[in-house]
């Protein structure tokens, strides 16, 4: 249950969902763990509490990944408090889904800003301060492989870039031995997506599975990815869709 013991992560948007489930995933096996929030303050604290219950230090920090310096000064943060980072998982994201006349310039720039240049900008941070055997693991989406219909170009163009991204991270960092993987869940249950929302039904049709996923089962595929067992998985996307891309 200790595979994870010693090592440090941040997990940006780890006030809930998948964030939330990952960063107790996280450290159930052994890391310390730092959680970013924007809104949730209280609700990071409950996590952070979680963690420390746990017997591993945790830390809240707020980050706003839309506004230019926040997501590297987290890293930095986090290292600082930590004496070092050694897992930075990608998490935060907005989903803004909506017909293509609708989505305003502003639109665009707000869910690039979150979505791609922040992890971009936490990325670089990690980067300059990773270890041999760090890892950048980013949260991507099945939208970035599969659009199944109408309403999800600005959604699907931020999370296809993170693909680009984390193959362009796997070769630049591949010979410092770190490894960078994008994840790319399914319909979760979700605030962002939850099962019982409007559109559920059609989404857990489009699985093979026929349902919904829960935040934990992303959180078990980022935490095997943190830990010696995928030392040799790097530039990967790994799918936790229900069969979705199928
Ligand atoms: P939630 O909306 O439940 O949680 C989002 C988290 O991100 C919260 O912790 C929130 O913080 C934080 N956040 C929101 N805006 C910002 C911002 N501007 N800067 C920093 N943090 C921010 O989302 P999920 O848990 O569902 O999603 C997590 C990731 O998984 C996202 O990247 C999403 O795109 C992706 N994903 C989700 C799917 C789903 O079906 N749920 C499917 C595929 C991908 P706070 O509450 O403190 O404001």
């Amino acid at each position: 249950m200790n595979a994870l013991n010693g090592k440090k992560a941040l997990v940006t948007g780890g006030s809930r969902g998948i964030g939330a489930a990952t960063a107790l995933r996280l450290a159930e096996q052994g890391a310390d763990v730092a959680v970013t929030y924007v809104q949730g303050e209280e609700a990071a604290r409950e996590v952070v509490a979680k963690i420390e219950a746990m017997g591993r230090r945790g830390l809240a920090l707020r980050a706003d990944l839309g506004a230019s310096a926040d997501a590297a000064d987290a890293v930095e943060r986090t290292a600082e408090a930590f004496g070092g980072l050694d897992i930075l998982v990608n998490n935060a994201g907005v989903g803004v889904l909506a017909p293509l006349d609708r989505l305003s310039p502003a639109d665009v720039d707000r869910v690039l800003a979150v979505n791609v240049r922040g992890v971009f900008l936490a990325s670089q941070a990690a980067a300059a301060r990773l270890p041999r055997g760090g890892r950048i693991i980013t949260i991507g989406s099945c939208m970035a492989q599969r659009v199944p219909g109408p309403g999800g170009t600005l959604y699907a163009l931020s999370k296809s870039a993170l693909i680009g991204l984390t193959k362009a991270l796997a070769r630049e960092l591949g010979g410092r031995g770190i490894n960078a993987t994008v994840i790319h869940p399914g319909p979760i249950d979700t605030d962002m997506n939850p099962a019982d929302g409007p559109t559920a039904a059609d989404q857990a049709a489009m699985t093979s599975l026929g349902r919904y996923g829960t935040a934990d089962e992303v959180a078990s595929m980022v935490t095997y990815l943190a830990g010696d067992g995928a030392a040799y998985v790097t530039g990967a996307e790994l799918s936790v869709d229900g069969g979705y891309a199928a």
